[in-house]
C-alpha cells in the first residue's frame, strides 16, 4: 500500500489551513489512509472531503448563531411542559419552529399572561429550535434593548443600529410592560417596531394585554399604532395560568403520590 510522503502531508496540512478548511484539514490523514486501502477513485476521495467541511461548516454557523442569540440557558421545548398550559398547542408550537411559515414575512408571535406562566421559557424555547434550524434570533430584555436604541440615538445612530437588527430573523423582546414609560425611551421602542413592521419578525412578552399597554408608550396614539402592527400579521397565545414555580412548590409540598397540579386544572378546565 502507498502511503503519504511527510514532506507531501506537510504541505497538505499548510495549504489546507491557507484556504481555511479545517474540517478537511482534520480528516483527510484518516480519509487518504481508508482511501488508498480500499482504491477509492479520486472523486469519492475529495466528495468525502468536500462533504465534511460542509457539514462542520453548517454546525460551526449554528453555534455562532446559538451564541449571538443571548438566549437564557437551559429553556428547551423538552423541557417545557406543555400539559401546564393547556391553551399552547404543541403542535403550533412545533410548527411555528419550522419558521418559514411566519418568519419569512415578518409575522408576529405574542405572548401574554401573569409572571411564572412560561412565557420567557416558551419564548427562549423557540428562538433556541429556529436557530438549530439555521434563523438568526436574538432575545433581550425589553429595557436593555431599550437601552441600548437610546444610547444609539443619542449617538446619532439609531437608525443603523436599527438596520444592524435586520440580521436577526427574529428579535425577542421579553416584558415589554416593563418598559418604563418615558418618552424618549418608549419612542425607540415605536421605531423599532415601525422598521420591522411586514419585514422581520418580532416575539413580544408581556405580563398585561393591550389595554394596560399605555403604561408603554408615551401616548395613546403610538400605543394604538404599535400594537396595530404588531397584531396585524401575527399569532397570540394567551398563557392565563398560575405561576408554574408557585405550583411546583405546592407539588413539592404535598409531597409524593399527590397529582401533579395540572392534572387537577385540566379536570377543572
Ligand atoms: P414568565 O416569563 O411567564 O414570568 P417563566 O418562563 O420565567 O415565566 O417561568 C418561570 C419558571 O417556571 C421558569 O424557571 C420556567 O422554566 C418554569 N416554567 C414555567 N412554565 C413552565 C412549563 N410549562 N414547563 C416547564 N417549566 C416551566
Ligand atoms: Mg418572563
Amino acid at each position: 500500500m502507498k502511503t503519504t510522503n511527510p514532506i507531501d502531508a506537510a504541505r497538505i496540512e499548510l495549504l489546507l489551513s491557507d484556504l481555511r478548511l479545517p474540517a478537511i484539514k482534520l480528516m483527510w490523514p484518516k480519509l487518504a489512509q481508508q482511501s488508498d486501502k480500499e482504491g477509492w477513485p479520486a472523486a469519492r476521495f475529495l466528495a468525502a472531503l468536500a462533504e465534511h467541511e460542509i457539514a462542520d461548516r453548517g454546525r460551526r454557523r449554528i453555534e455562532r448563531h446559538l451564541a449571538e442569540a443571548r438566549l437564557p440557558v437551559g429553556k428547551t421545548l423538552d423541557s417545557f411542559d406543555f400539559e401546564a398550559v393547556p391553551m399552547v398547542s404543541k403542535a403550533q408550537v412545533m410548527a411555528l419552529t419550522a419558521g418559514d411559515s411566519w418568519l419569512e414575512k415578518g409575522a408576529n408571535l405574542l405572548l401574554f399572561g401573569p409572571p411564572g406562566g412560561g412565557k420567557s421559557h416558551l419564548a427562549a424555547a423557540i428562538g433556541l429550535a429556529l436557530v438549530e434550524h439555521g434563523w438568526r434570533v436574538l432575545f433581550m430584555r425589553t429595557s436593555d434593548l431599550v437601552q441600548r436604541l437610546q444610547i444609539a440615538r443619542r449617538e446619532l445612530a439609531l437608525e443603523s443600529t436599527l438596520a444592524k437588527l435586520d440580521k436577526y430573523h427574529l428579535l425577542i423582546l421579553d416584558d415589554i410592560v416593563y418598559v418604563s414609560k418615558d418618552q424618549a425611551e418608549t419612542s425607540v421602542l415605536f421605531e423599532l417596531i415601525g422598521s420591522r413592521y411586514e419585514r422581520r419578525s418580532m416575539l413580544i412578552t408581556a405580563n398585561q394585554p393591550f389595554g394596560d399597554w399605555g403604561k408603554v408608550f408615551p401616548d395613546q396614539a403610538m400605543t394604538l399604532a404599535a400594537i396595530d402592527r404588531l397584531v396585524h400579521h401575527s399569532t397570540i397565545f394567551e398563557m392565563n395560568v398560575e405561576s408554574y414555580r408557585r405550583r411546583a412548590a405546592l407539588d413539592r409540598k404535598r409531597g409524593p403520590g399527590r397529582p401533579p397540579t395540572h392534572a387537577t386544572i385540566k379536570e377543572k378546565g
